[in-house]
This record gives C-alpha cells, structure tokens and sequence, in this order.
C-alpha cells in the first residue's frame, strides 16, 4: 500500500489541492494512522476523517449518461481516483477532462479499480458490460465490489450476482430515485440490496451520491426501485389528469398547483412535473422509455406474483401510446401530452 505522503504546499482550497494531488497520483491510498502523524493542518486532517476516505478506494465507473456523469463528478469532488468508460465518447471525453483516467474497456475498468460502479440504462445492458466479451468479469480479482446503480430486474442482479461470486467478486444493486437534479446534489435516494458488510464497506461511497438505505439482500434493492416507479408514474398521471381537468373547468392551473402543492395533494412528482407542463418543457430527465422498460419489470413481476396493478398497467398504455407517437426520449413529465391530445387541450400557460 503507498503511504499519503504530504507534500503539498498549504493549498487555496482544501478540496481542490486534495483533488490536484489525487489527480498527479492515482495510484495512491490512505493510511490514516499516518495521517494522524503527518498532517500539520488539523482542517485538513478532518475533512479527510469526515468523508470517511479510511483507505482510498480506486473507483471505476462505467455509463457516463445523464444519471452517471454528475455521479462520478461528485466522487471525483470528494477525492475518489476514478476510471470511467462509455461507449460515448463526447461523454467520457468531458469525464476525463473533469480529471477522471481514461478506460478503453469494461474489463479495463475492473482490472485498475477495487469498487466498480455500473449506471446503465436496463438489464441487457448491464449483463453485457459485466458478463460479456471484455466485459467487467474478465477483468476483477478476489475481493474486489461491483455496485449496479442502474435500474434492471431484480432477477438479473441476482443472476450476475451469482456469476461474480464465482470470481470472489461481491455485489451491490443500489438503484436510485431523484432524477438529475439530486444526482447533481449528491442528494439521491439509494435503495440498496446486497450483504450487510459489503454495505458497510461502500456506504462512504454511496454516502457521497445520497442517501443510501440496506432493504435486503441482493435484488432488492431493485424491487423497492420498481416500487418507487409505479409510485411516480402513476403519481405523474394523476398531476396531469387532475390539472387537465382544472383548465377544462376554466380555472388556471398554475393557480391550483400553488394553491394546493402545500396540502396533502402536495408531492416531488408535483413540484417538479407541473411547472414542466405549463412551459411544455420535456427535456430529459428521466426518459419515457427508460420508465416503460421499468414498468415493463414491474409488470412483469406482478404476473409473477399474482398481485393485480390495475393503474399501473393503465399508465403504461399511455406511455407505450407516446413511445408510439415518437415520444420515447422526451422527460416522463410529458404524459402530460397523452392527455393533452386525449382531451384537445393544452396545459402550457397561455
Ligand atoms: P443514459 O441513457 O443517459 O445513460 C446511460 C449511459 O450508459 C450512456 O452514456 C450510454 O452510452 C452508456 N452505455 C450504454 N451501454 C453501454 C455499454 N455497453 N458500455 C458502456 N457504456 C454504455 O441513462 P440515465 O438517464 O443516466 O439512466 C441510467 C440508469 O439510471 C437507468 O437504469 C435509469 O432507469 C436510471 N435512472 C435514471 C434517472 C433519470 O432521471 N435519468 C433517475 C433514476 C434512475
């Protein structure tokens, strides 16, 4: 293990020389006892202690996308070495330039990194990153810790699940709720499955993303995701549905959503999705398709389990219709549009 040595001058800012030191040394890991020793400054010393950098992990991070981007830089920010790969360039090449290392694959991610951290948009896509052809598998050793962040079925992170541990490679599904905006804060709500050490061992990191919560063992942290989707979408329904209503009646809408967003109507789906439909504004976000291909999960596992989601199935009819309409990269608040044209009229402020 090479030992933090400090040899910086006393920096402007102390994030930012930790990062510029990071940055000229990516190899390097944190002893604390030495830290303890070696640091004259005592600030510098706790914000180190605070972030619970115990021992540096090496993050690898694959899928740069609108969920991973600012993800990584959160960690880059907190001091994290990082490696990331997308098969985008202009996205991993924005990455790098945040001081992140370039990997020319999967499997080159896994084999520089202890923690390896998936954001990919659904489950073939996350067999095929880990379990493919140069793939994270072909790359791990003993001991190291694959997080899945991406929203699959809960089935298929057990599955590859099963494969790593085959490796000696243990897992975490750790999808996420709070779109863009709290991946941008750091503020995301983490729902996460998976051993309850290993969950110990990663909680500083995912501490720096948001809010992780252990809900079970492996998979269901995705189960509570599928949760949280039917939550919302139905949640988005209802906003548009009842807003529609209100203009129909010829009562402004921006007036009923500030009258009664502080009641007990009042929900994020609400605040964040409304102002959205009075200006027409549906870029993503959160991608129709990407909460059709979890509702499809959802569904999928309610036939399962013989559990009836009426609503759910509805609400799905009317994302696949917008998908059908050539809407599927606009931001899920624009359900809003099937009703719009369900009703021949529109919710954008006049
Ligand atoms: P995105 O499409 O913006 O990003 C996915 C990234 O993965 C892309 O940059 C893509 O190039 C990359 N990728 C795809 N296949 C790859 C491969 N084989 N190798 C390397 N890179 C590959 O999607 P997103 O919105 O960031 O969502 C990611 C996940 O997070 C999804 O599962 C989504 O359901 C979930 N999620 C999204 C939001 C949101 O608001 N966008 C919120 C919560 C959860």
């Amino acid at each position: 293990m090479k030992i933090f040595r400090h040899n910086l001058e006393p920096p402007l800012s102390l994030k930012y020389s930790f990062r510029l030191y990071l940055l000229k040394n990516l190899e390097l890991k944190i002893n604390l006892s030495n830290l303890k020793l070696n640091i004259p400054e005592k600030e510098r010393y706790k914000i180190i202690f605070e972030r619970g950098l115990k021992d540096m992990q090496k993050i690898g991070f694959i899928g740069i996308g609108i969920m991973g981007k600012p993800m990584v830089k959160n960690l880059i920010d907190a001091g994290y070495p990082a490696v990331a790969y997308d098969v985008n360039k202009e996205a991993l090449e924005e990455i790098i330039s945040y001081g992140a290392k370039r990997a020319f694959s999967c499997k080159e991610v896994a084999s520089q990194c202890d923690i390896i951290i998936t954001m990919l948009p659904n489950s073939p896509d996350v067999k095929k990153v880990v379990l493919g052809k140069e793939g994270v598998i072909e790359g791990v050793k003993r001991g190291q810790i694959l997080i899945d962040m991406s929203s699959i079925a809960p089935l298929v992170s057990q599955e590859v699940a099963k494969e790593l541990e085959k490796k000696g490679v243990e897992m975490l599904d750790a999808p996420v709720s709070g779109g863009q905006e709290k991946a941008q804060s750091g503020t995301l709500a983490i729902m996460v499955g998976g051993k309850e050490e290993v969950y110990n061992q990663c909680k500083p990191i995912l501490e720096v993303m948001g809010k992780p919560v252990l809900v079970g063992s492996i998979g269901a942290g995705q189960t509570t995701k599928l949760i949280n989707q039917v939550i919302v979408a139905i949640n988005i329904a209802a906003v548009a549905e009842g807003l529609l209503l209100g203009k129909k009646a010829g009562v402004d809408p921006q007036r009923i959503f500030e009258a009664i967003k502080g009641g007990l109507a009042g929900s994020q789906c609400l605040t964040d999705k409304a102002p959205r439909m009075f200006e027409g504004e549906y870029n993503p976000g959160f991608r129709i398709k990407l909460h059709v291909k979890d509702l499809n999960n959802v569904l999928e596992t309610s036939r399962e389990l013989h559990t009836a989601m009426p609503l759910c199935a509805q609400v799905m009819e009317m994302m696949q219709t917008l998908i059908a309409d050539g809407q599927s990269e606009i931001d899920h608040g624009g359900l809003a549009l099937f009703y719009e044209k369900l009703n021949g009229i529109s919710l954008k402020k006049d």
